[in-house]
């Protein structure tokens, strides 16, 4: 990097607000929750707090944004990234989107605590908006107070860079700060309010708008903002499309898809869960947005949800994500409708999504075994059998994958011996081991023959397979109750293990030896206790 053109203090920061300039403003300037009609953001800002502390950063945020080293370690840094100081060129604003929240349209939603400082444009050239979520109320606050609290911050900041390392596109975390403020919660809804400490977490992303940036005009019939917001998307984010048009707009809504198919892709391939994918929570950059009551599978279990919210319906669950996906990109067809000429052709574009969807889970799924592509005609079964024996005995996704690994493979046919032990280095990957019954044992046992068969026909090494295979299953994710540890801490003012974790899933693919406990099953203590898999949308 150039050191010349980093900037050695904040004060000396390029920024070129380009939403607010091209965008309509709400004329009211006045802090107090609305109805905003015809305008894309609100002025505002950031309340002031009493004492912010730094609980951590993200040095490669800062050297993203072009931060001179040094520059986060500053009080100055705190007081910006806390919303206590503005830089002169920061002009603030909340942006205003509705959306639709577990299947129903819920109207006008928009930034309700979090604010945007302005666009960045860094040493090369690249602009990243800089938001930050929990700096007190604006005008889509509706009934919430615009703060957040360390617990669901502590869980933004980490799973936003974990997903980052894991190669999932997703927002970014720039750094997380104490406000010294406690904030009321009721976190489980059931009448025990306490006070929690204050938090903000800088959000960094070159565009925060959402699925439900589009729809909240298209619902109002507000076509010409709408247009004029889509317009401005694809010259800013989009700009390889060519100038907007009616067909552009279509192959906007194409790479949309796309994009958002690959981000789902992603979290399968990892075990995560959104928990809350309502239209305002979806990305039109195919970012994973807006960690709320997200949560990583730990017993392989498509039904599952960490969200207490959705604990009836199940809606967001693992196994549901690639059709909420496509229902929520159903939604934001509908709303762009009226801006394209044969709006029947949206349905074709639509339908896009499952072929790239199905086509990258194949491609995954066959990187995640090692394989050099999927094959249908041996790997439909293979898999659907795989995902079948995943759930005989609750058994750890992750640990599942890397123990798979280790697993060699004579390259010579191997003969229909029937097993009745599981190779050793498996057992690590079941809870309760004595779960398994004998007819488990001999189906597991089959499966693991038909894939070492597969590796064969393959003709893949075994090295050469472990290493592809640990090249994309991760070791170390952001286990649910790892999380809540690192929570109580810096609830006690300990930030220790919030940056432990932070280092640890800077390299979730490789081997930490001396982290081992890191990468262990969830404790038993862990599995009902609230935070390790039991999640609200308090926060
Ligand atoms: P979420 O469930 O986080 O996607 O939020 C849904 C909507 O509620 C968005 O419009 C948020 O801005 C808003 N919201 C969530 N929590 C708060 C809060 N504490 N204060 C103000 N608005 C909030
Ligand atoms: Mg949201």
């Amino acid at each position: 990097m150039n050191t010349q053109l980093e900037a050695q203090t904040l004060d000396t920061l390029t920024f070129d607000n380009s939403f607010m300039r091209e965008l309509p403003a709400d004329p009211e300037t006045e802090n107090y929750r609305r109805q905003v009609k015809r305008a894309c953001y609100s002025r505002v800002q950031p309340t002031k707090v009493v004492q912010p502390q730094m609980v951590a950063y993200a040095r490669e945020v800062a050297e993203k944004l072009g931060f001179a080293s040094g520059i986060c370690e500053t009080d100055d840094f705190v007081q910006v990234f806390s919303g206590n100081r503005l830089l002169p060129a920061m002009d603030c604003y909340a942006t205003c989107y509705g959306g639709h929240q577990f299947g129903s349209w819920a109207g006008q939603l928009g930034d309700g605590r979090a604010i945007n400082l302005g666009e960045i444009v860094n040493h090369n050239g690249e602009r990243w908006t800089l938001q930050l979520k929990g700096a007190g109320p604006t005008p889509y606050a509706r009934m919430a107070d615009g703060f957040a609290v360390l617990r669901s911050s502590v869980r933004e900041f980490l799973c936003s860079e974990a997903m980052h390392h894991l190669g999932i596109p997703t927002t970014r975390a720039l750094s997380l700060v104490t406000t010294g403020e406690q904030i009321v919660r009721d976190m489980f809804y059931d009448g025990n309010s306490r006070p929690e400490p204050g938090a903000v977490v800088c959000r960094v992303a070159q565009s925060f708008t959402r699925f439900g940036s589009f729809q909240i005009f298209a619902a109002r019939r507000e076509t010409d903002v709408l247009q004029q917001l889509l317009d401005y998307t694809i010259r800013t984010d989009f700009p390889h499309l060519g100038e907007p048009s009616p067909d552009i707009y279509l192959a906007w809504f194409e790479e949309v898809c796309r994009r958002t198919a690959e981000m789902v892709v992603h979290w399968m391939r990892v075990g995560f869960v959104h928990g809350v994918m309502n239209t305002d929570n979806m990305s039109i950059l195919g970012l994973t947005i807006d960690y709320g009551p997200y949560g990583w599978l730990e017993g392989y279990d498509p039904d599952w949800t960490p969200n207490t919210t959705d604990a009836g319906l199940h809606r967001y669950c693992f196994g549901k994500q690639p059709q909420i996906a496509y229902w929520n990109l159903a939604q934001l067809s509908h709303a762009i409708s009226p801006l394209v000429e044969r709006a029947e052709l949206l349905k074709g574009v639509l339908k896009s999504y499952i072929k790239e969807y199905e086509y990258g889970w194949q491609s995954m799924m066959a990187k995640k075994l090692g394989l050099n592509a999927f094959d249908s005609e041996t790997d439909d079964e293979l898999v659907t059998e795989l995902q079948a024996i995943l759930q005989l005995a609750e058994t750890d996704i992750t640990i599942f994958f890397r123990q798979l690994a280790k697993i060699d493979f004579e390259l010579k046919p191997m003969g229909d011996v029937r097993d009745v032990t599981l190779p050793e280095t498996l057992m690590n990957a079941f809870y309760v081991p004595d779960q398994l019954t004998d007819d488990h044992v001999v189906r597991i046992g089959n499966w693991i023959r038909r894939y070492g068969e597969r590796v064969r026909k393959d003709g893949t090494l075994n090295d050469k397979r472990r290493r592809r295979m640990n090249a994309i299953n991760p070791k170390y994710v952001l286990r649910n109750y790892l999380a809540q540890l690192a929570i109580d801490k810096a609830e006690q003012g300990d930030n220790s293990m919030v940056n432990e974790l932070l280092e640890l899933l800077r390299h979730p693919y490789d081997e930490q030896p001396d982290k081992e406990d890191y990468a262990e099953k969830r404790p038993d203590w862990a599995r009902h206790r609230a935070g390790g898999s039991m999640l609200s949308c308090s926060s």
